[in-house]
């Protein structure tokens, strides 16, 4: 059994919808195929949300603009015999997507729980259309089987119920079932949640490590996964093979190809995920697994994760500080990357993700407040916006000399480095560089790994 998922250009318009219905006819069954919103829409779907709090009545515009977009694609391709019925469905999902936005726009207020609700019709209208699409496709809705808890002021899967209630539902299913991909509910208040933006590959590699599938499939619209982001380096070539590890990598640090939770489900069952390219079906796009082909110790790739915060602590006696700073951001739900301390012991520095930088200092501050009343302790945030620059693949701590030529190279054109892993992973190379030269930076490391 496979599962496939289609991203947001692959079901964006006639023409890509066409190919998704070839590609999934072909398959054997039973098989899986996990959808996302129409291409954009979800950033227009908060865009609009946005408007109404703000009380501008152009998002009645918008909402109509959207329907318009999902009946040209109903009348265009789903067969006369169910046009109607689809077309009632997406009628009614848009009134009650109008109403959320009548809300918002009256109390000029947009919570969380709201948007929430917002963005899941992307999923839910896409989801309908495709099944009707797709000559004999059931539709199964995530909302019952995907489930999330909340962790700090986050939702993560609670991976644990979800693959229960997937065993469940998919039982004895044996066709081609049609599932809108980023949608959950809280398992405790059954709200609508979702599982972050790019989402979709997540639910479907929850649903195929639950299933025990043999291949997870991801389809976009590029022919693999890459050496770079092609929109950057336009030269960047497709990697034929890569091991689950250096994908993390490369996801973690940025790389959009998959959402960086995805790959731990399937690894973990070691299923192995393909990235194909929805409009170039017969290009052999990239296999990752769990080992490499032959030539296991090649740079795979380099990418850039914006919106870098750096934290520099200093104290006057070496004590346990270093594990305190750290302790503080574990309990705090804070990921730390690229962790440095001085030769003395004296000064510790570490980078976290923008969005977790005020947390990381309110908790910093919070643990050492007695040190910093009386000086002992020095909390600073480097100044300036910073972006992290990652060269990843297998063998990377043997290559001795890499780390050396790449900082010499950077240094050259003038490009600052805040901070760098003195201590390369086994497989990630990592710099902190000031976030307006990342592509010159990509570029310069790009043309000395390959
Ligand atoms: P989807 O809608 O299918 O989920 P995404 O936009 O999330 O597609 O991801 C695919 C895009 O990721 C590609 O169009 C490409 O521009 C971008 N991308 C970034 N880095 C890479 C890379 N290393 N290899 C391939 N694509 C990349
Ligand atoms: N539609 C959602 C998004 O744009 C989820 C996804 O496409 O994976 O983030
Ligand atoms: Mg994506």
């Amino acid at each position: 059994m496979k599962v496939l998922k289609f991203g947001g250009t692959s079901v964006g318009t006639v023409e890509s919808l066409r190919n998704v219905k070839m590609i999934v006819e072909a398959c054997d069954t039973p098989v899986v195929v996990v959808v996302s919103a129409l291409g954009g829409l979800t950033d227009r779907l908060i865009a609009t949300a946005a408007k109404a709090a703000a009380g501008d009545e152009s998002y009645r515009s918008d909402v109509d603009a959207m329907a318009r977009r999902h009946f040209d694609i109903i009348d265009t391709l789903v067969p006369q015999n169910l046009r109607e019925k689809v077309t009632d469905t997406i009628s009614d999902l848009f009134d009650s997507l109008r109403r959320n936005y009548d809300g918002v726009f009256l109390l000029r207020d947009l919570p969380r729980k709201t948007l929430d609700v917002i963005v899941s019709f992307g999923e839910r209208m896409s989801s309908v259309i495709v099944t009707a699409i797709v000559d004999g496709a059931v539709r199964f809705d995530s909302l019952d089987f995907i489930k999330t808890e909340k962790w700090y002021s986050k939702n993560i899967a609670d991976k644990k119920l979800t693959e229960q209630l997937i065993g469940k539902v998919f039982k004895d299913f044996s066709g081609i079932a049609i599932v809108p991909g980023f949608i959950s509910t809280d398992r405790d208040t059954h709200d609508i949640t979702n599982l972050g933006r790019g989402g979709s590959d997540f639910t479907a590699a929850l649903i195929a490590a639950a299933l025990d599938a043999s291949l997870l499939e991801i389809w976009t619209d590029v022919d693999g996964f890459m050496s770079a982001d092609p929109r950057i380096i336009p030269e960047a070539r497709v990697l034929p093979r890569m091991t689950f590890i250096e994908s993390m990598e490369l996801c973690n640090f940025g790389a959009k190809v998959i959402y960086p939770p995805t790959i731990y489900p399937v690894f973990h069952k070691n299923i192995p995920i393909k990235i194909l390219n929805t409009f170039n079906p017969e290009a052999p796009g990239t296999l990752i697994c769990e080992k490499s082909a032959d030539s296991t110790e090649d740079i795979k790739g380099v990418t850039a994760l914006k919106g870098t915060s750096v934290f520099r602590l200093h104290s006057s006696v070496p004590d346990d500080f270093h594990s305190r700073a750290l302790n503080a951001m574990a309990r705090c739900g804070v990921t730390v990357f690229i962790v440095n301390s001085s030769d003395d012991g004296l000064s510790l520095s570490f980078a976290v993700a923008d969005a977790d930088a005020a947390a990381a200092d309110e908790n910093l501050r919070k643990e050492f407040a007695p040190e910093l009343a009386d000086g002992s302790v020095t909390v600073e945030r480097h100044p300036g916006e910073l972006a992290t620059v990652a060269v990843v693949g297998d063998g990377m701590e043997k290559r001795l000399r890499f780390a050396p030529r790449v900082l010499n190279t950077l240094l050259r054109d003038g490009i600052e480095v805040v901070t760098y892993s003195r201590q390369p992973s086994a497989t990630t190379l990592s710099f902190v560089i000031p976030l307006e030269k990342v592509d010159r930076a990509l570029r310069l490391i790009h043309n000395l790994a390959f």
